[in-house]
């Protein structure tokens, strides 16, 4: 089954229909993972900037052939075949969603993330989705393409206080503020409605540029979120930079589960 454990600890598995994105974060982990992983034993590599697999291909690596994990690194790529994976399912659990890039981006079809949709609909668990491009989600929903689904958990990533997101009553929404890049200010996040779940985290690697953030950017912002009832995660990064023991709160203790 090409469902896996993950290791982003709000998650128990990861899903990755669709890897790869075209937007060029300098601090992207799921690239630097992309890219050490890739290639495949076949020669012709497509000239289409998005790749549609309709079956795995195969890497000689160390002696063993095994199934590319990301045979195109980074390039936007559509396993097709992998659709059929939900159907192992057995329980609820708690799916990240083509967190492996970007499935929102401009260059993916609608016909693809529909089918991804698909593919989860009345699967046991909650299903993560997370993008930079929140505003894909507005229009999927003006087509209706965008599901209701109880299990469904529409997230938008977000740096810093200027960064635009995802807000809707009909359905769940959450926030990745991660990496934190700079001060987010006592009036973050925006909006005439919250989100309803908040992620916070610290970069992490070793970018020559990388930022550091401190207390003083992120302890107004969950303040504000707390005050407003909305449960607040904070990743492991975030040792040493908030003041205190982290806040591990999860939405879905008390959510109905499609089980
Ligand atoms: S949008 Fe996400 S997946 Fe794409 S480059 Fe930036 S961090 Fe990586």
């Amino acid at each position: 089954m090409a469902i896996k454990p993950t290791d982003i600890e709000y998650g128990d598995l990861a899903y990755n229909p669709i890897t790869g994105c075209q937007r060029g974060c300098p601090y992207c982990f799921a690239r630097t993972i992309a890219t050490r992983f890739g290639g495949h034993d076949g020669e012709q590599e497509p000239e289409r900037p998005v790749i549609r697999l309709t079956e795995p291909l195969k890497l000689t690596r160390k002696g063993r052939i095994i199934q590319a994990p990301y045979p195109y690194g980074f390039r936007p790529t559509f396993y097709e075949y992998r659709l059929n994976d939900p159907a192992d399912l057995k329980k609820a659990r708690t799916v990240l969603v083509c967190f492996s890039g970007d499935m929102f981006g401009p260059w993916i079809p609608d016909s693809w993330i529909e089918s991804v949709f698909l593919s989860l609909e009345s699967r046991p668990g909650r299903f993560l989705f997370l993008t930079k491009y929140p505003q894909r989600y507005t229009d999927l929903a003006r087509a209706g393409k965008l599901p209701e689904e109880d299990s469904f958990w529409y997230g938008t990533t977000v740096t810093g206080p200027g960064d635009a997101f995802f807000q809707a009553e009909s359905v769940h929404t959450w926030l990745s503020v991660e990496p934190v890049l700079e001060p987010l200010g006592p009036s973050f996040p925006d909006g005439d409605r919250s989100v309803d779940w908040a992620v916070f985290g610290a970069e992490t690697g070793r970018r020559m540029l990388k930022v550091y953030p401190a207390d003083s950017w992120i302890r107004p912002a969950v303040e504000r979120l707390q005050g407003a009832g909305v449960p607040v995660y904070m990743k492991k990064s975030l040792d040493g930079v908030w003041d205190g023991p982290l806040v591990r709160e999860l939405p879905w203790t008390t959510q109905t589960l499609n089980v």
